[in-house]
């Protein structure tokens, strides 16, 4: 599929690549602020986390440390189920340490939950998280979000980082698919 296609598959541009990189900037520098003298490790969650994190990171005026986990929520099809599985654990130990998950979306928030709990165990100094998109109807628990990009609709979105059958991560733009993708 080359770039006109995953274009044309886009039925609406909900955030444009000028868009998400003002928003990232304004939140690296809240983090920041928060963060510059702690040391901070940004845990990212993969794969949809790629693109938040690597634009994130260099928007930082500062250092940090990054690390990696990868996880699978059972269940049947699109729908989380809240019961997790780790595929990638992190490299680091973060205990003592200021620990920043930086997710793509929150969409029912139950995978988000489990791996928040799941570090928490580990006795970190903190645990915040940092996300590009919620789905604030989506909700199915209550998490605290410190850093928030953007609320959204709750329609399935693609685009930086997000895919939809491993396609269109890398697209610049988040959109919603054209029906014609689905059939
Ligand atoms: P949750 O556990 O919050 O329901 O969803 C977790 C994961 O589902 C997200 O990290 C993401 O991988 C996927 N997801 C949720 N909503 C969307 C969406 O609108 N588009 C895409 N591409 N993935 C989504
Ligand atoms: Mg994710
Ligand atoms: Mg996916």
């Amino acid at each position: 599929m080359d770039a006109a296609q995953m274009g044309a598959d886009l039925e609406k541009v909900l955030l444009t690549e000028e868009q998400i990189q003002t928003r990232l900037q304004e939140l690296a520098e809240q983090i920041w602020e928060n963060y510059q003298d702690k040391n901070v490790l940004l845990v990212g969650v993969l794969k949809g986390a790629v693109m938040v994190m690597s634009d994130l990171m260099r928007a930082l005026p500062g250092s940090a440390e990054m690390d990696w986990m990868a996880v699978s929520s059972y269940g049947s099809g699109t729908k989380s189920s809240g019961v997790v599985r780790i595929l990638k654990d992190l490299d680091t130990d973060i205990t003592d340490r200021h620990v920043l998950i930086v997710e793509d979306i929150i969409d029912s928030g139950l995978t988000l939950s489990w791996i928040r709990t799941n570090l928490r165990s580990r006795k970190p100094a903190s645990v915040e998280i940092c996300t590009l998109l919620r789905k604030p109807e989506a909700a199915k628990v209550e998490i605290d979000v410190r850093y928030v990009g953007f609320d959204i609709p709750n329609d399935f979105v693609v685009g930086y980082g997000l895919d939809y059958a491993e396609a269109y991560r890398n697209l610049r733009v988040v959109g919603t698919l054209a029906p014609h993708v689905y059939s």
